[in-house]
């Protein structure tokens, strides 16, 4: 169980020195047990306090990195259980099951290997392929080849035999797969495999009273890096159980509880179109792997897309860096638009200046990640503010003239930058992305 503010206070150095930004031990102690302070912040902690603080430093949910030198995932490391509450963090990889003698291998790794898709400057994949034993060691280990030497997936290697995982850990042990699962039958050897390896496990249970009875076992025996699979195939339980563990590591701060989860929406349906809602449903609530029958682009790109919109801060618009990007090689004579930097904003923009083939520089004024009428309504994309911004972005120095397109959803703004840029003419842009195209085929200083 994670330590309370007073017990933590009891084993700081009690000086009041401040120096951890808060300006007394007590407030230290009491912003560490609400996860809202690093223990690394107080630089007077004892060795012997600081092994015991550890534990309430920690995440309530542990993070377990699987994929080293190759793609890495990180599920786990959460603080809350909903999103406005703070952000989620980690993540959850989508995953494909493949197994020893399925007839489209091949393009199931072709699929892996081609799904990256640019999406507001993000590059959008899945990361894992779930590697599933079906009993011929021999072909499991020589898929298990194929698929380090032709992608640089993240690894989930699925067998019940000790032995055969204990072979195959070891031989890729360097790409930190997560091994699974231990389950009751074989607790003791699949925890002794994984220790030595030094590797994740997944642990698999029939309910969640059982999948603690396990993680306890292997905690007492070492193991750190745990993955929960409450053996749900059907998406009532399933849903209800992950929601289930993740109230249980957040409220009830249940440490034996405290890892991410395994999701096989593969094995709830023959229905890839019902696989991809499961799917969907454990993006939301709280899967840690989520395992799809095939990579099909139909499925992943929604699902890629539903995670980016879920793992981002919800109070942090995304955005772009303030500055000049150069779009289609612009000149001394080519025209200059000047934009907010919320990301959409941005890469709408820059994609239709770019399908223009027209040269042109593109500004990027910080409008704190806000779109062009909501930054203007809040008066971060105010006139004098851009004629500023303009005068010191260095533009001029680049330019032969003295023209700046602005939005034209921002046109009141021109007349206050024409008094911020004396000598400057202001023009006023489309309204809409869709038409600067033509606005820029047809543009004069
Ligand atoms: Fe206390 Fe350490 Fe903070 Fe100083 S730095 S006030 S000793 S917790």
């Amino acid at each position: 169980m994670a330590l309370t503010g007073i017990q933590i206070f009891k084993l700081l150095p009690k000086t009041n020195c401040g120096e951890c930004g808060t300006p007394t031990c007590l407030a230290f102690a009491m912003n560490l047990a609400a996860s809202k302070a690093e223990l690394d912040a107080c630089p007077y902690v004892s060795d012997e306090a600081r092994e015991q603080l550890a534990e309430a430093s920690a995440p309530p949910i542990r993070s377990v990195v699987i994929g080293a030198g190759r793609t890495e995932v990180k599920p786990g490391g959460e603080t809350v259980l909903f999103r406005h509450e703070k952000t989620f963090f980690n993540q959850p990889a989508i995953a494909c099951l493949v197994s020893p003698g399925q007839d489209d291998i091949d393009s199931q790794i072709a699929w892996f290997n081609a799904m990256k898709y640019e999406r507001v400057g993000l590059t959008l994949s899945p990361e894992m392929f779930c590697i599933k034993d079906t009993g011929d060691a021999a072909a499991f280990e020589s898929l298990v080849d194929k698929i380090v030497a032709e992608t640089d997936a993240a690894l989930c290697l699925m067998t019940d035999d000790p032995a055969v995982m204990k072979k195959v850990a070891q031989k890729t042990r360097m790409y930190r797969p997560l091994l699974y699962a231990a389950g009751p039958s074989n607790v003791e050897e699949m925890g002794a495999v994984a220790l030595e390896a030094g590797l994740p496990l997944a642990v698999k249970g029939g309910s969640i009273e059982e999948v603690q009875g396990l993680t306890k076992k292997l905690t007492g025996m070492g193991l750190k890096d745990l993955v929960l699979d409450t053996g749900a195939r059907e998406l009532k339980r399933a849903f209800s159980d992950s929601v289930g563990l993740r109230r249980a590591a957040l409220t009830a701060q249940n440490r034996d509880l405290g890892f991410p989860t395994i999701v096989f929406p593969c094995e709830m349906t023959n229905n890839y179109l019902e696989e991809a809602l499961m799917a969907s449903t454990f993006v939301a609530k709280y899967g840690g792997i989520i395992v799809l029958s095939a990579f099909r682009a139909e499925a992943v790109f929604p699902l890629l897309l539903q995670r980016l919109n879920i793992y981002t801060d919800p109070q942090r618009p995304m955005s772009v860096t303030e500055g000049i990007y150069e779009i289609n090689n612009p000149g001394p004579d080519s025209p200059v638009l000047v934009t907010t930097n919320f990301s959409l904003t941005y890469f709408i923009v820059a994609g239709e200046i770019e399908a223009s083939r027209v040269p042109a520089w593109l500004l990027i004024k910080d409008s704190e990640g806000l779109s062009v009428l909501t930054a203007w309504a809040a008066g971060k994309f105010a006139g004098d503010d851009v004629g500023t911004f303009i005068k010191k972005s260095g533009i001029e120095e680049k330019i032969s003239h003295k023209t700046v397109v602005i939005p034209g959803y921002a046109a009141s703004i021109s007349g206050e930058m024409e008094e911020e840029l004396p000598g400057w003419n202001v023009q006023i842009g489309p309204r809409e992305a869709a038409h600067i195209p033509k606005y820029l085929k047809d543009w004069s200083a």
